[in-house]
């Protein structure tokens, strides 16, 4: 028999004879093996066993391999799908693994703000440089790609902050791999129910999971999916693995729960942002509504091949009264929170010119399109009507 103290500080041996029904939180942060012979076996082979939770974690992997599943669903093939710390870690591991010094990276202007910045400040310590290009003129794009063949990827974003802008996604990806380049997407907006980035030929496409993918707001997550497992096995998973940013059992598990609900929940934030969308175009206080949904909307024909069951919860718009009239939105709506963040299930609203953008130069601000008097919405999934009562008297004069 050991002593007391010993016996208070062994570890516990999982006492279910039946499996359980919801994912377990696996909060340990290694395992532990019955010989060495096994333990060498997984080190050998990592795939087929847990060893340490840096390395690969049964909640993480379970939710990783869900995302991956719902990223090909249809597709009539497997991705590998590494998750990770927070979406800045997906799109910070994925450069990381895949570029060198002396690369070049071809990305868009209108990035989520922390992506360019990464881009710029920290990648471009590392002697990889981005060319950013409006992506939608995709002779701009190949020229940039001609020009400089040192382009090893191309990154883009679709539908894009502020104003929901799109880029041809089959053709970009079409056009990367013409010119030796990989193609990677941001699909955080849309959310694999919307759109499938890889049915458009890219080859990695990351998510900050902490938005409609959780969709409940109490988790920060990220993840990368590659097409090629192998090469994402061998790139990504080992710069997730060495750099240590790998993705928490609990967050893995609330990205889950989230998830669950994904379907309904994408439904109903497309359906009440088109509502919202509609009744803010017809409303003489608002000068423009930015919406892939509309008719209205520049690449309302782009989107409609890329995207379906729906355009997603994010739309923006213009209020004429300018600053003034933006700032007495933000105070005087009752139902949408001012919360930095977006796709949860409640309704959200960000004036950037306020907040996001304040210490952006105002003439460039504007050139992107984010002039004083933008509203961005993340439409939650309340009851429409109430939302649209709440936004009508927010916007009254
Ligand atoms: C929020 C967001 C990110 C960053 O994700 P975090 O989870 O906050 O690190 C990246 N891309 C897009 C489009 C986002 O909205």
């Amino acid at each position: 028999m050991v002593s007391f103290d010993t016996l208070s500080a062994r570890e516990v041996r999982d006492p279910r004879s039946t499996p359980p029904h919801v994912l377990p939180i696996y909060a340990t942060s290694s395992f532990s093996f019955d010989t060495i012979d096994q333990g060498i076996e997984i080190f050998n082979n990592i795939e087929s066993g847990h060893a340490y939770s840096r390395y690969a974690n049964p909640t993480v992997d379970a939710v990783a391999d869900k995302i991956a599943a719902l990223e090909t669903h249809g597709l009539g093939f497997e991705a590998t799908a590494v998750m990770v710390s927070s979406g800045m870690s997906a799109i910070s591991t994925l450069l990381f693994g895949l570029l060198k010094a002396g690369d070049k990276v071809l990305a868009q202007g209108n990035l989520y703000g922390g992506t360019t910045q990464l881009l710029v400040s920290v990648l471009g310590q590392f002697g990889v440089e981005t060319i950013f290009c409006n992506l939608r003129d995709l002779d701009a794009a190949e020229t940039m790609l001609r020009k400089h063949p040192e382009i090893r990827l191309l990154y883009c974003e679709t539908p894009a902050n502020p104003t929901l802008a799109c880029v041809d996604i089959a053709a970009l990806s079409e056009l990367a791999h013409r010119y030796n380049a990989w193609c990677a997407i941001d699909n955080t907006f849309p959310t694999p129910y919307i759109q499938q980035p890889f049915a458009h030929g890219v080859d990695f496409i990351v998510h900050s999971t902490t938005k409609f993918l959780n969709g409940h707001g109490n988790s920060i997550a990220g993840v990368v999916i590659g097409r090629d497992r192998e090469l994402t096995r061998k790139k990504v998973w080992n710069a997730m693995k060495l750099a240590g940013t790998n993705c928490s059992p609990f967050e893995a598990w609330l990205t889950h729960n989230g998830m669950k609900t994904l379907a309904l929940r994408m439904e109903r934030h497309s359906s009440n942002a088109l509502a919202i969308a509609q009744f803010l175009e017809q409303h003489p206080a608002v000068a423009r509504v930015n919406y892939p949904g509309l008719s209205s909307h520049p690449d309302h024909e782009l989107a409609s091949r890329q995207m379906r069951n729906g355009f997603g919860g994010m739309l923006s718009f213009e209020l004429r009264g300018g600053m003034e009239a933006g700032l007495r939105f933000m105070n005087r709506s009752q139902l949408c929170s001012l919360a930095p963040t977006l796709g949860d299930v409640d309704t959200l609203a960000l004036h950037p010119a306020s907040s996001s953008h304040l210490h952006v130069d105002k003439t460039l601000r504007e050139a992107n399109g984010i002039t004083d008097g933008l509203v961005r919405l993340s439409v939650g999934i309340e009851n429409p009507k109430d939302l649209i009562a709440d936004i009508e008297q927010a916007i009254a004069l």
